[in-house]
Protein backbone atom coordinates (compact mmCIF):
# COMPACT_ATOMS: atom_id res chain seq x y z
CA UNK A 1 0.00 0.00 0.00
CA UNK A 2 1.39 3.45 -0.64
CA UNK A 3 0.00 6.69 1.05
CA UNK A 4 0.55 10.10 -0.65
CA UNK A 5 0.42 13.18 1.84
CA UNK A 6 -2.06 15.34 0.80
CA UNK A 7 -3.24 14.74 -3.11
CA UNK A 8 -6.25 17.18 -3.67
CA UNK A 9 -9.68 16.10 -3.57
CA UNK A 10 -11.06 16.09 -7.36
CA UNK A 11 -14.31 14.76 -8.48
CA UNK A 12 -16.73 15.03 -11.92
CA UNK A 13 -18.00 18.56 -9.59
CA UNK A 14 -14.67 20.01 -9.39
CA UNK A 15 -13.74 19.19 -13.68
CA UNK A 16 -17.25 20.58 -14.66
CA UNK A 17 -16.72 23.90 -12.75
CA UNK A 18 -13.33 24.34 -14.69
CA UNK A 19 -14.69 23.28 -17.77
CA UNK A 20 -17.82 25.62 -17.60
CA UNK A 21 -15.90 28.36 -16.88
CA UNK A 22 -13.38 27.98 -19.62
CA UNK A 23 -16.18 27.79 -22.11
CA UNK A 24 -17.96 31.02 -20.52
CA UNK A 25 -14.92 32.91 -21.84
CA UNK A 26 -13.94 34.22 -18.75
CA UNK A 27 -10.50 32.61 -17.69
CA UNK A 28 -8.80 35.93 -16.18
CA UNK A 29 -10.56 37.43 -12.66
CA UNK A 30 -14.17 37.74 -13.78
CA UNK A 31 -17.29 37.21 -12.45
CA UNK A 32 -16.50 33.93 -10.95
CA UNK A 33 -13.35 35.64 -8.86
CA UNK A 34 -16.09 38.50 -7.38
CA UNK A 35 -18.44 35.28 -6.72
CA UNK A 36 -15.77 34.08 -4.87
CA UNK A 37 -14.94 37.25 -2.87
CA UNK A 38 -18.25 37.81 -1.72
CA UNK A 39 -19.18 34.05 -0.31
CA UNK A 40 -15.98 34.58 1.57
CA UNK A 41 -17.17 37.50 2.90
CA UNK A 42 -20.16 36.11 3.63
CA UNK A 43 -18.59 32.80 5.34
CA UNK A 44 -16.57 34.49 7.30
CA UNK A 45 -18.47 37.68 8.30
CA UNK A 46 -15.52 39.51 7.35
CA UNK A 47 -16.00 43.18 5.92
CA UNK A 48 -15.03 42.42 2.55
CA UNK A 49 -12.47 39.74 0.69
CA UNK A 50 -10.08 39.75 -2.15
CA UNK A 51 -9.25 37.18 -3.88
CA UNK A 52 -5.46 36.74 -5.25
CA UNK A 53 -3.08 34.11 -6.60
CA UNK A 54 -1.74 33.03 -3.43
CA UNK A 55 -1.82 34.10 0.67
CA UNK A 56 1.86 35.24 0.38
CA UNK A 57 0.72 37.69 -2.38
CA UNK A 58 -1.98 39.03 -0.14
CA UNK A 59 0.29 39.08 2.97
CA UNK A 60 2.75 40.96 0.72
CA UNK A 61 -0.43 43.76 -0.76
CA UNK A 62 -1.35 43.82 3.15
CA UNK A 63 2.30 45.07 4.27
CA UNK A 64 2.38 47.65 1.58
CA UNK A 65 -1.06 48.76 1.70
CA UNK A 66 0.02 49.74 5.27
CA UNK A 67 3.12 51.57 3.91
CA UNK A 68 5.29 48.74 5.84
CA UNK A 69 8.98 49.88 4.22
CA UNK A 70 12.80 49.66 4.80
CA UNK A 71 13.53 50.59 8.71
CA UNK A 72 10.28 49.24 9.78
CA UNK A 73 9.81 45.76 12.18
CA UNK A 74 6.96 43.10 11.84
CA UNK A 75 6.67 40.67 14.59
CA UNK A 76 6.22 36.90 13.11
CA UNK A 77 6.35 33.57 14.91
CA UNK A 78 10.12 31.73 14.45
CA UNK A 79 8.17 28.82 13.72
CA UNK A 80 6.40 29.29 10.43
CA UNK A 81 6.89 28.70 6.50
CA UNK A 82 9.21 31.22 5.01
CA UNK A 83 6.83 33.17 3.42
CA UNK A 84 5.73 34.80 6.55
CA UNK A 85 9.01 36.30 6.87
CA UNK A 86 10.24 36.55 2.88
CA UNK A 87 6.98 39.18 2.62
CA UNK A 88 8.21 41.22 5.29
CA UNK A 89 12.05 40.90 3.68
CA UNK A 90 10.39 42.16 0.30
CA UNK A 91 8.60 45.37 1.60
CA UNK A 92 12.43 46.38 3.02
CA UNK A 93 11.73 45.73 6.76
CA UNK A 94 13.02 43.53 8.92
CA UNK A 95 11.08 40.38 10.56
CA UNK A 96 11.36 40.29 14.65
CA UNK A 97 10.74 36.68 15.20
CA UNK A 98 9.24 35.61 18.76
CA UNK A 99 9.79 32.50 19.91
CA UNK A 100 6.21 29.93 20.52
CA UNK A 101 4.78 28.09 23.19
CA UNK A 102 3.65 24.25 23.29
CA UNK A 103 1.21 24.25 20.75
CA UNK A 104 3.34 25.40 18.45
CA UNK A 105 1.57 28.96 18.16
CA UNK A 106 2.95 32.80 18.94
CA UNK A 107 3.63 32.80 22.75
CA UNK A 108 1.75 36.01 22.85
CA UNK A 109 3.66 37.13 26.70
CA UNK A 110 6.99 37.38 24.72
CA UNK A 111 4.84 39.85 22.36
CA UNK A 112 5.65 42.74 24.11
CA UNK A 113 9.38 42.74 24.99
CA UNK A 114 10.07 42.64 21.01
CA UNK A 115 7.66 45.64 20.13
CA UNK A 116 10.15 48.91 19.86
CA UNK A 117 8.93 52.24 18.54
CA UNK A 118 9.54 50.41 14.63
CA UNK A 119 7.06 48.32 14.90
CA UNK A 120 4.30 48.66 12.22
CA UNK A 121 2.69 45.06 12.09
CA UNK A 122 2.52 41.43 14.29
CA UNK A 123 1.77 38.80 11.91
CA UNK A 124 0.14 35.48 13.90
CA UNK A 125 0.48 32.37 12.27
CA UNK A 126 -2.51 30.07 12.96
CA UNK A 127 -0.39 27.20 12.95
CA UNK A 128 -2.24 23.62 11.76
CA UNK A 129 -5.22 25.91 11.60
CA UNK A 130 -5.61 26.43 15.26
CA UNK A 131 -5.99 29.99 16.08
CA UNK A 132 -3.68 32.23 18.44
CA UNK A 133 -4.72 33.75 21.45
CA UNK A 134 -6.08 36.72 19.76
CA UNK A 135 -7.87 38.42 22.98
CA UNK A 136 -4.39 38.09 24.90
CA UNK A 137 -2.91 39.69 22.03
CA UNK A 138 -5.68 42.51 21.74
CA UNK A 139 -5.04 43.33 25.42
CA UNK A 140 -0.75 43.77 24.50
CA UNK A 141 -1.36 46.10 21.67
CA UNK A 142 -3.92 48.24 23.73
CA UNK A 143 -1.51 48.78 26.71
CA UNK A 144 -0.70 52.28 27.33
CA UNK A 145 3.05 51.74 26.77
CA UNK A 146 2.73 49.75 23.67
CA UNK A 147 0.17 52.48 22.27
CA UNK A 148 2.97 55.19 22.98
CA UNK A 149 5.74 53.69 21.05
CA UNK A 150 3.52 53.46 17.65
CA UNK A 151 5.29 56.10 15.20
CA UNK A 152 3.04 56.13 12.29
CA UNK A 153 4.87 57.04 9.02
CA UNK A 154 1.86 56.47 6.38
CA UNK A 155 -1.62 57.72 6.37
CA UNK A 156 -2.86 54.43 6.56
CA UNK A 157 -0.88 53.86 10.09
CA UNK A 158 -1.52 57.46 11.10
CA UNK A 159 -5.54 56.61 10.69
CA UNK A 160 -5.34 52.78 12.23
CA UNK A 161 -3.23 54.84 15.13
CA UNK A 162 -1.54 51.45 16.37
CA UNK A 163 0.24 48.36 15.23
CA UNK A 164 -1.35 46.12 12.53
CA UNK A 165 -2.62 42.75 13.73
CA UNK A 166 -2.16 40.79 9.86
CA UNK A 167 -2.87 37.41 10.09
CA UNK A 168 -0.96 34.72 8.13
CA UNK A 169 -4.16 32.60 8.37
CA UNK A 170 -3.02 30.28 5.68
CA UNK A 171 -4.28 27.12 7.19
CA UNK A 172 -7.17 28.47 9.21
CA UNK A 173 -9.92 29.31 6.69
CA UNK A 174 -12.63 27.78 9.11
CA UNK A 175 -11.13 28.05 12.45
CA UNK A 176 -13.00 29.62 15.05
CA UNK A 177 -11.98 31.81 18.55
CA UNK A 178 -14.43 32.29 20.73
CA UNK A 179 -17.38 31.50 18.39
CA UNK A 180 -15.60 34.61 15.74
CA UNK A 181 -14.44 33.09 12.46
CA UNK A 182 -10.80 33.09 10.96
CA UNK A 183 -10.71 36.01 9.18
CA UNK A 184 -12.51 38.30 11.45
CA UNK A 185 -10.03 37.78 14.25
CA UNK A 186 -7.36 40.28 12.94
CA UNK A 187 -7.57 43.64 11.01
CA UNK A 188 -6.47 41.54 8.01
CA UNK A 189 -6.32 37.92 7.47
CA UNK A 190 -4.73 35.69 4.52
CA UNK A 191 -5.86 32.38 3.45
CA UNK A 192 -4.08 29.92 1.25
CA UNK A 193 -6.30 27.97 -1.15
CA UNK A 194 -2.71 26.53 -2.43
CA UNK A 195 -3.24 22.72 -3.57
CA UNK A 196 -1.97 21.09 -0.11
CA UNK A 197 -4.37 23.41 1.96
CA UNK A 198 -7.87 22.72 3.20
CA UNK A 199 -9.57 24.52 0.70
CA UNK A 200 -7.49 24.04 -2.71
CA UNK A 201 -8.25 26.35 -5.78
CA UNK A 202 -4.96 24.95 -7.28
CA UNK A 203 -3.31 28.17 -6.88
CA UNK A 204 -4.83 31.36 -4.74
CA UNK A 205 -5.30 33.01 -1.63
CA UNK A 206 -7.55 35.28 -0.13
CA UNK A 207 -7.41 38.38 2.20
CA UNK A 208 -10.01 39.26 4.35
CA UNK A 209 -10.48 42.46 5.24
CA UNK A 210 -11.89 43.41 9.00
CA UNK A 211 -10.71 46.98 9.58
CA UNK A 212 -12.45 49.18 12.35
CA UNK A 213 -14.81 51.36 11.65
CA UNK A 214 -12.52 54.36 10.72
CA UNK A 215 -12.07 52.53 7.53
CA UNK A 216 -14.74 52.17 3.88
CA UNK A 217 -13.53 48.44 4.03
CA UNK A 218 -14.87 48.40 0.10
CA UNK A 219 -12.77 51.19 -0.77
CA UNK A 220 -9.66 49.02 0.69
CA UNK A 221 -10.62 46.26 -1.06
CA UNK A 222 -10.64 48.32 -4.55
CA UNK A 223 -6.95 49.58 -3.21
CA UNK A 224 -5.76 45.60 -2.60
CA UNK A 225 -7.52 45.18 -6.17
CA UNK A 226 -5.42 48.01 -7.76
CA UNK A 227 -2.53 46.72 -6.54
CA UNK A 228 -3.07 43.17 -7.19
CA UNK A 229 -3.73 44.10 -11.19
CA UNK A 230 -0.69 46.41 -12.11
CA UNK A 231 -2.09 49.94 -10.41
CA UNK A 232 -4.83 49.59 -13.28
CA UNK A 233 -8.09 51.56 -12.14
CA UNK A 234 -10.32 49.11 -13.89
CA UNK A 235 -10.33 45.57 -13.76
CA UNK A 236 -10.93 43.67 -16.49
CA UNK A 237 -14.70 43.19 -15.71
CA UNK A 238 -15.50 46.91 -15.84
CA UNK A 239 -12.33 47.51 -18.80
CA UNK A 240 -15.01 44.67 -21.01
CA UNK A 241 -17.85 46.89 -20.74
CA UNK A 242 -18.96 48.87 -23.30
CA UNK A 243 -17.17 52.19 -23.81
CA UNK A 244 -15.06 51.31 -20.95
CA UNK A 245 -11.64 51.34 -22.40
CA UNK A 246 -9.90 54.00 -20.72
CA UNK A 247 -8.52 52.96 -17.87
CA UNK A 248 -5.55 54.70 -15.86
CA UNK A 249 -2.19 53.05 -13.79
CA UNK A 250 -2.67 55.04 -10.36
CA UNK A 251 0.79 53.57 -8.48
CA UNK A 252 3.37 50.90 -10.46
CA UNK A 253 1.15 47.87 -9.22
CA UNK A 254 2.10 44.27 -8.78
CA UNK A 255 0.40 41.14 -10.95
CA UNK A 256 -1.26 38.36 -8.52
CA UNK A 257 -4.83 38.31 -9.60
CA UNK A 258 -7.03 35.61 -8.85
CA UNK A 259 -8.32 33.86 -12.32
CA UNK A 260 -11.73 32.73 -13.03
CA UNK A 261 -10.69 28.57 -13.36
CA UNK A 262 -8.70 29.49 -10.06
CA UNK A 263 -12.77 30.68 -8.46
CA UNK A 264 -14.61 28.13 -9.82
CA UNK A 265 -12.97 25.75 -7.97
CA UNK A 266 -13.34 27.57 -4.94
CA UNK A 267 -16.64 27.83 -5.20
CA UNK A 268 -17.54 24.09 -5.23
CA UNK A 269 -15.11 23.65 -2.09
CA UNK A 270 -16.12 26.70 -0.46
CA UNK A 271 -20.22 25.00 -0.62
CA UNK A 272 -18.98 21.66 0.51
CA UNK A 273 -16.62 23.16 2.95
CA UNK A 274 -18.56 22.26 6.49
CA UNK A 275 -20.81 20.00 5.95
CA UNK A 276 -18.37 17.90 3.97
CA UNK A 277 -14.58 18.81 4.15
CA UNK A 278 -14.15 19.55 7.59
CA UNK A 279 -17.17 16.98 9.05
CA UNK A 280 -14.49 14.45 7.06
CA UNK A 281 -10.59 15.97 8.46
CA UNK A 282 -12.34 15.25 12.00
CA UNK A 283 -12.92 12.09 11.25
CA UNK A 284 -9.49 11.72 9.99
CA UNK A 285 -8.07 13.47 12.96
CA UNK A 286 -10.10 11.58 15.14
CA UNK A 287 -8.94 8.30 14.03
CA UNK A 288 -5.65 9.02 14.95
CA UNK A 289 -5.68 10.18 18.04
CA UNK A 290 -7.92 6.87 19.16
CA UNK A 291 -5.11 5.00 17.87
CA UNK A 292 -2.58 6.77 19.22
CA UNK A 293 -3.72 7.70 22.54
CA UNK A 294 -2.04 4.06 24.00
CA UNK A 295 1.42 5.51 22.94
CA UNK A 296 3.28 7.40 26.14
CA UNK A 297 5.82 8.69 22.69
CA UNK A 298 3.29 10.39 21.15
CA UNK A 299 2.15 13.79 21.88
CA UNK A 300 -1.18 14.34 20.14
CA UNK A 301 -1.82 18.07 18.43
CA UNK A 302 -5.10 19.73 20.70
CA UNK A 303 -7.72 20.61 18.23
CA UNK A 304 -10.14 21.95 20.12
CA UNK A 305 -10.21 24.02 23.42
CA UNK A 306 -12.77 25.97 25.73
CA UNK A 307 -12.00 29.07 23.19
CA UNK A 308 -10.71 27.17 20.09
CA UNK A 309 -11.86 25.48 17.35
CA UNK A 310 -9.34 24.08 14.72
CA UNK A 311 -9.95 23.17 11.09
CA UNK A 312 -7.91 20.27 11.36
CA UNK A 313 -5.59 21.58 8.21
CA UNK A 314 -2.51 19.07 9.40
CA UNK A 315 -1.86 16.73 12.20
CA UNK A 316 1.18 17.70 13.35
CA UNK A 317 1.88 14.58 15.90
CA UNK A 318 5.60 15.13 18.09
CA UNK A 319 7.37 12.07 19.50
CA UNK A 320 7.92 12.63 22.94
CA UNK A 321 11.74 11.68 23.86
CA UNK A 322 12.78 11.94 20.06
CA UNK A 323 15.80 13.69 19.42
CA UNK A 324 16.45 15.85 15.35
CA UNK A 325 18.93 12.24 14.52
CA UNK A 326 15.63 9.85 15.69
CA UNK A 327 12.92 11.98 14.30
CA UNK A 328 14.45 11.78 10.97
CA UNK A 329 15.30 7.64 11.29
CA UNK A 330 12.04 7.63 12.10
CA UNK A 331 10.83 9.32 9.03
CA UNK A 332 12.95 7.30 6.81
CA UNK A 333 11.71 4.20 8.31
CA UNK A 334 7.97 4.88 7.34
CA UNK A 335 8.76 6.61 4.35
CA UNK A 336 10.01 3.02 3.66
CA UNK A 337 7.00 1.49 4.25
CA UNK A 338 5.54 4.03 1.16
CA UNK A 339 4.03 6.20 3.48
CA UNK A 340 4.48 9.90 2.77
CA UNK A 341 5.06 12.33 5.94
CA UNK A 342 6.43 16.12 6.42
CA UNK A 343 7.92 18.02 8.85
CA UNK A 344 5.77 21.84 9.37
CA UNK A 345 8.19 23.09 9.84
CA UNK A 346 11.78 24.05 10.02
CA UNK A 347 11.78 27.03 12.01
CA UNK A 348 12.69 30.55 10.32
CA UNK A 349 16.02 30.55 12.03
CA UNK A 350 17.61 27.76 10.25
CA UNK A 351 16.94 28.53 7.05
CA UNK A 352 20.04 29.46 4.68
CA UNK A 353 18.35 33.01 3.59
CA UNK A 354 17.77 33.73 7.34
CA UNK A 355 20.64 32.27 9.14
CA UNK A 356 23.09 34.71 7.06
CA UNK A 357 21.10 37.79 8.84
CA UNK A 358 22.44 36.36 12.16
CA UNK A 359 18.57 34.54 13.28
CA UNK A 360 19.62 31.99 15.67
CA UNK A 361 18.09 29.00 16.16
CA UNK A 362 19.16 29.11 19.81
CA UNK A 363 17.38 31.81 20.56
CA UNK A 364 14.11 30.38 20.12
CA UNK A 365 14.12 27.28 22.19
CA UNK A 366 10.70 26.04 22.11
CA UNK A 367 10.26 25.88 18.68
CA UNK A 368 13.42 23.67 18.53
CA UNK A 369 12.47 21.46 20.78
CA UNK A 370 9.03 21.13 18.72
CA UNK A 371 10.37 21.20 15.63
CA UNK A 372 12.92 18.71 16.40
CA UNK A 373 10.57 15.53 17.68
CA UNK A 374 7.50 16.98 14.61
CA UNK A 375 6.36 14.62 11.90
CA UNK A 376 2.89 15.16 9.99
CA UNK A 377 0.91 12.64 9.15
CA UNK A 378 -0.96 12.55 5.76
CA UNK A 379 -4.45 13.62 5.77
CA UNK A 380 -6.55 14.21 2.79
CA UNK A 381 -10.27 13.67 2.42
CA UNK A 382 -9.95 10.68 0.17
CA UNK A 383 -7.82 8.70 2.40
CA UNK A 384 -8.98 5.59 3.68
CA UNK A 385 -9.34 3.57 6.83
CA UNK A 386 -7.16 0.90 5.73
CA UNK A 387 -4.47 3.67 4.64
CA UNK A 388 -5.01 5.18 8.41
CA UNK A 389 -3.96 2.02 9.54
CA UNK A 390 -1.21 1.55 7.48
CA UNK A 391 0.20 4.89 8.41
CA UNK A 392 -0.18 4.04 11.76
CA UNK A 393 1.34 0.55 11.79
CA UNK A 394 4.31 2.07 9.90
CA UNK A 395 4.59 4.88 12.53
CA UNK A 396 5.00 2.27 15.32
CA UNK A 397 7.12 -0.12 14.16
CA UNK A 398 9.67 3.12 13.48
CA UNK A 399 9.27 4.82 16.44
CA UNK A 400 9.92 1.16 18.50
CA UNK A 401 12.85 0.73 16.52
CA UNK A 402 14.16 3.55 16.85
CA UNK A 403 13.42 4.73 20.37
CA UNK A 404 13.39 1.26 21.94
C1 LIG B 1 1.07 27.66 2.69
C2 LIG B 1 1.48 28.73 3.60
C3 LIG B 1 1.66 30.05 3.16
C4 LIG B 1 1.67 30.41 1.72
O1 LIG B 1 0.51 30.15 1.04
P1 LIG B 1 0.49 30.39 -0.54
O2 LIG B 1 -0.95 30.42 -0.89
O3 LIG B 1 1.23 29.24 -1.15
O4 LIG B 1 1.17 31.67 -0.80
C5 LIG B 1 1.93 31.03 4.07
N1 LIG B 1 2.03 30.74 5.38
C6 LIG B 1 1.89 29.49 5.85
C7 LIG B 1 1.99 29.25 7.32
C8 LIG B 1 1.62 28.44 4.97
O5 LIG B 1 1.54 27.19 5.42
Amino acid sequence: MRVPFSPPRMDQKMADAVVDTLYSGWITTGPKTRKLEEELAKYTGGKAAVCLNSATAGLELALRWFGVSEGDEVILPAYTYCATANVVMHCGATPVLVDIQDDFNIDVSKIAAAITEKTKVIMPVDIAGMPIDYDELQAVLASDNIKGLFSPKSAEQTKLGRIMVLADAAHSIGATYKGKMSGTLADMSSFSFHAVKNLPTAEGGSVIINLPEQFDSHAVQKQLKVKSLHGQSKDALEKTKAGGWRYDITEPGYKCNMTDIQAALGLVELERYDDDMLVRRKEIFDKYNEALSNYSWANIPVYKTEDKQSCFHIYMLRINGALEEQRDQIIDKISAEKVAVNVHFQPIPLLTAYKKFGYKMSDYPVAWNNYQNEITLPVFYDITDEQIWWVVDALVNAVDSVLK
